[in-house]
């Protein structure tokens, strides 16, 4: 298959990159590095089957070729960058959407999105279920993404229903994994970067909020299982193994042997409180769940942080 990856330089978009391609099909990466970066892809840049397209796809793009899937994930998706880039985030979410459905539809294929756990806002009710419509702030600080995604979730149905676009709509619930930037901001990234560089481990609030984490592997099979079921969605996925903040920063202090200690910083606004996914129709319907433990996949992203720091001559960058 021919297949057009948005946001293929970021972190979910290069390991799917990566796993298409290794499936034979031709992967075409449309970025405009906001968030991404070219060492993510740098191994796929020489591969007959890979072309890389710079470009923001909040603009038209026309290609010549015939695309079978069409896969959006691009979007700043980390509470940081978003909130530095509020506009573009918004842009992306809607008339990037847009751009891609119109792509879809043009070539006939099938069009998938990376939507988010962030469309069910502050959850009232834990896991949550696909039903759930969500708790979001309308103009709060994180509504710049939420409420792109839901838009861009109702633009895809809005294809479906008006022009029968054969559209895939999931719901990514908190990832991590290898190929994180450092200093994303995102509470894994922040917390091994600083366990490894034996800097104090920025917990907001008090902690006490909870997130359920999920290997990117896992997610990466999840989402291809998804494209070949015949199933619109929306989906979630993730994993259902919930555990607080500080939980969480305890145990990667303890995984890397850090000096580091905790400190407290103010909490963010509108952090969601609890998030968990119900994840009963993705078992159901992919024969799918997450194989990786959160110890597994935290030794291996820290071994990957670990190669990658020392490879670096810039040793320390200052957290967002
Ligand atoms: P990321 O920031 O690493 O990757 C996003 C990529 O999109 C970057 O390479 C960035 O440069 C690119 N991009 C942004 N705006 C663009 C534009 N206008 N034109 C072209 N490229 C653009 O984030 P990620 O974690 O890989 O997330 C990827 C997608 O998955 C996002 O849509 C995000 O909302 C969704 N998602 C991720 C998670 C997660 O835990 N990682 C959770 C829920 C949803
Ligand atoms: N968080 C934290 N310290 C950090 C980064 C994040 O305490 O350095 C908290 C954040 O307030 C939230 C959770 O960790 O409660 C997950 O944050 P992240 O930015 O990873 O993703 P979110 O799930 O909020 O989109």
């Amino acid at each position: 298959m021919n297949i057009l990856i948005t946001g293929g330089a970021g972190f979910l978009g290069s390991h799917l990159c990566r796993r298409l391609l290794a499936e034979k099909h031709r992967v075409i990466c449309v970025d405009n590095f906001i968030t991404g970066s070219e060492h993510n892809i740098k191994d796929l840049l020489n591969k007959k089957k890979f072309t890389l397209i710079r470009h923001d796809i909040t603009k038209p793009l026309y290609l010549d070729q015939k695309l079978d899937w069409v896969m959006h994930f691009a979007s700043p998706a980390s509470p940081v960058d978003y909130r530095k880039h509020p506009i573009k985030t918004i842009k992306v979410g809607t008339l990037g959407t847009h751009t891609c459905l119109g792509i879809a539809m043009a070539k006939h294929a099938r069009f998938f999105l990376a939507s988010t756990s962030e469309v069910y806002g502050d959850p009232a009710i834990s896991p949550q279920p696909e039903e759930y419509w969500g708790h979001v702030n309308p103009i709060g600080e994180r509504s710049c993404y939420d409420e792109a995604k839901r838009a861009a979730e109702a633009m895809a149905f809005a294809y479906k229903r008006e022009h029968g676009v054969d559209v895939h709509v999931v719901r990514i619930f908190n990832t991590f994994g290898p190929c994180m930037r450092f200093n994303d901001g995102r509470v894994v990234s922040n917390f091994i970067y600083q366990a490894l560089t034996n800097q104090p481990l920025t917990v907001y609030g008090k902690g006490s909020y909870t997130r359920s984490f999920c290997y990117v592997d896992d997610l990466v099979e999840g989402i291809v299982r998804f494209m070949k079921a015949d199933y619109p969605g929306p989906l979630n996925l993730g994993t259902t193994y919930e555990f607080t903040v500080l939980e969480l920063a305890k145990k990667i202090i303890a995984l890397t042997g850090s000096r580091s200690k905790i400190e407290y910083l103010p909490a963010q606004a509108d952090d969601p409180r609890q998030r968990r996914p119900d994840l009963t129709k993705a078992r159901k319907l992919l024969r799918w769940q997450p194989r990786v433990s959160f110890e597994q996949g935290l030794k291996k992203t820290i071994s990957w942080f670990k190669k990658e720091i020392d490879s670096r001559t810039i040793r320390t960058i200052p957290v967002a």
